[in-house]
């Protein structure tokens, strides 16, 4: 089957329904076994230092997998820098299908951009519409998963962070993925209940550094909310397809975005929110109006190349977990 790449979570329906296999690139590069040279392959051959990490690794795990000759574009509604990566994988001789999400959410752009993925993959809705169906009874096992964090404290962050976050191409095999998540949900509702005393929301894209949330277990406190991973599973209760990637907040406006946060925010009783802004990111900017809006304690975490913990992310974790006690 042919593969085709995406650089954020898209209609993936779609693909499916078309006998494609989507391959998240973030994931290809960030579980590579040395995502550091992939950001230094880039540099390499010409992107600028002061860029996000993602992108250049997302350039380079591109072009090292050969067998992925086309990659969706997300013009709108995901990385002002995606433009360029796309023209220099381009170069490079891969075929771009742009998507673009509408900033105000307007639902016949929507379709419109769906219908125009369609025609590209030679689907039909009633195809499509088969192929949700069938991607929702693997996402109702990744809610269940979630519920059993927030809910039942049985369910690590990292855990949390990494099944959500497979949500954005289910690793290319559904059912495969729902098998594996079967296996967890069975060993943590059996698990004993967590005690860590503090309560986390992660927000902002997923992090390019995963030991955070071993760091903070570690010290007592727990991510009970992955607040864009949880939106790459789709937790909406609609049969509507145009409505489910309307009611999908990551690619609009941050106020969109707001709603769904305060809304969990109070929901898990959390009792502060890491953001996370990674270096170079135009949604750095957004921390301004974050830190104006929610009304519980933030700490706003940067994070540039893929690494450990540095000691001063570490010292900074651990005065706002204190501050929190
Ligand atoms: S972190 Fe920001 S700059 Fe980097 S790929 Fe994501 S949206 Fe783009």
């Amino acid at each position: 089957m042919p593969k085709v790449g995406i650089t954020t979570t898209v209609p993936v329906e779609v693909i499916y329904a078309a006998g494609w296999v989507p391959v998240d690139l973030n994931n290809l590069f960030i579980t590579d076994e040395n995502p550091q040279s992939l950001v230094e392959e880039a540099e390499l051959a010409g992107y600028p230092r002061n860029l996000c990490a993602w992108i250049k690794g997302i350039y380079s795990i591109a072009l090292k997998n050969r067998d992925i000759r086309t990659i969706i574009a997300v013009t709108q509604g995901d990385c002002s820098n995606t433009h360029a990566l796309m023209e220099t994988l381009q170069l490079a001789g891969v075929e771009i299908v742009p998507f673009a999400f509408p900033y105000d959410r307007d639902s016949d752009l929507l379709r419109l951009q769906m219908e125009k993925m369609m025609s590209y993959f030679g689907v039909s809705w009633k195809q499509v519409g088969e192929a949700k169906e069938r991607l929702d009874r693997v996402r109702s096992r990744v809610w269940e998963l979630d519920r059993l964090t927030w809910a039942e404290n049985r369910v690590g962050g990292w855990e949390n962070h990494l099944y959500q976050v497979c949500c954005s191409d289910f690793n290319g095999d559904p059912e495969r993925f729902a098998a594996e998540v079967d296996e967890i949900l069975k060993e943590r509702r059996s698990a004993p209940a967590r005690k860590e005393e503090l309560r986390l929301g992660y927000i902002g894209v997923p992090p390019i550094v995963g030991e955070l949330y071993q760091y903070l277990e570690e010290r007592g406190a727990r991510v009970v909310y992955n607040e864009v991973q949880r939106q790459f599973t789709m937790p909406f209760e609609t049969p509507d397809l145009v409505e489910q990637y309307r009611l999908y907040t990551y690619p609009y406006g941050i106020f969109f975005r707001l709603e769904d946060i305060c809304r969990e925010a109070a929901r898990r009783r959390l009792d502060g929110i890491i953001h996370y802004a990674q270096s170079f990111c135009f949604r750095q900017i957004e921390d301004l109006i974050i830190r104006q809006k929610l009304g519980l304690p933030v700490l706003t975490l940067e994070g540039d190349k893929p690494s450990r913990l540095d000691a001063r992310t570490r010292m900074r974790l651990d005065v706002f977990l204190d501050m929190l006690r």
